[in-house]
């Protein structure tokens, strides 16, 4: 487990646009806490500072988001602002912009990379327990919690540390546009699956999915049967396995039960289960935490999933 760097500042998500609607935020660094909770249960379990250097996080942020990007980030002052020119193509913005929230943003890419060295090091598994999500955060714009994109970086420093080609498996509730389009851009070196729910709004109305040619989108038109979801990450599993010197997965824990941004119904059992799965394909991999913000579910749920990972009894 690799922690994040928190500097005691408030950085926590402020609103949320909805449709039409502006909700509380619901991303902040109690989540963190929760999940470690869940995690550090596990003697297996080790828990690392997120230890990758400014020049290494500089070097996948440029890499991976335009210098537009950055600057506006960059440039954000202490009052959360909306920022238009950072939305994603044709949709309207729907979170704003501070410096603390921009500062957690970094934190969280230094975890995800931290974590991807730990693989680069030899080790098998490591789990980046960083927030904001980035899953949403594309080369230039930002929505969904996300201002950068953590599983992006991690893919990043993976195929810069010649651990590659990498597979993305994307289990967040929602359809990962950022992830999309970054790993798009790498070629070869990276393939994307993502299972999520249906209707998918954080794309242009229009598009089709999944929108790159290796990409697979597995969308579940209402909440999934565990069985039937587990069958379709195995399959997921399966394809990118047999292509994939290691695996990033954006986990996202929004599918469980009593989710504030959920309609699913997925108890920690399942979260063993993929555990399970991915300890099945005897690949590295590289967790980067995504959503999840029923906080109280959070801990039974990286408690169950690291079970699943370890091998042990999830009860
Ligand atoms: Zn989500």
């Amino acid at each position: 487990m690799v922690e994040q760097r928190t500097d005691g500042l408030d950085a926590n998500s402020v609103w949320i646009r909805e449709g039409d609607v502006r909700l509380e935020g619901q991303d902040c660094d109690a989540r963190l806490m929760a999940l470690r909770v869940g995690l550090r249960r596990h003697f297996g379990v080790r828990a690392v500072g997120a230890a990758a250097a400014d020049e290494e996080v500089e070097r996948a942020l440029v890499a991976l988001h335009g210098a537009g990007h950055l600057a506006a980030l960059a440039a954000a002052g202490e009052e959360p602002a909306v920022m238009p020119e950072l939305a994603p193509p044709g949709l309207e913005p729907d979170i704003p912009v501070n410096a603390a929230l921009v500062a957690a943003a970094r934190e969280a890419v230094r975890t995800a990379i931290s974590a991807a060295d730990r693989l680069l090091e030899g080790d098998r598994y490591a789990y980046a327990v960083c927030r904001p999500p980035g899953h949403h955060a594309g080369p230039d714009f930002i929505g969904g919690y996300c201002y950068l994109n953590n599983a992006a970086a991690a893919v990043q420093a993976l195929r810069e540390g010649g651990l590659a080609p990498v597979g993305v498996l994307d289990l967040d509730l929602h359809y990962p546009n950022g992830t999309s389009e970054l790993v798009e851009r790498m070629g070869g070196d990276a393939t994307l699956h993502s299972l999520h729910a249906a209707p998918v709004t954080n794309v242009a109305a229009g598009t089709e999915l999944p929108r790159a040619p290796r990409e697979r989108a597995h969308a579940f038109a209402a909440a999934p049967d565990p069985t039937a979801y587990l069958a379709e990450v195995e399959a997921s599993l399966a394809e990118l396995a047999a292509s994939s010197a290691a695996l990033v997965v954006s986990l996202g824990y929004d599918t469980a039960e009593g989710d504030p941004h959920g309609s699913w119904h997925f108890g920690p059992e399942v979260f063993a289960g993929i555990g399970r799965l991915l300890a099945a394909t005897e690949l590295p991999v590289c967790v980067v935490q995504e959503g999840g913000y029923a906080l109280e579910a959070l801990a039974p749920c990286s408690h169950a999933f690291a079970a699943g990972l370890l091998g042990e009894d999830p009860v």
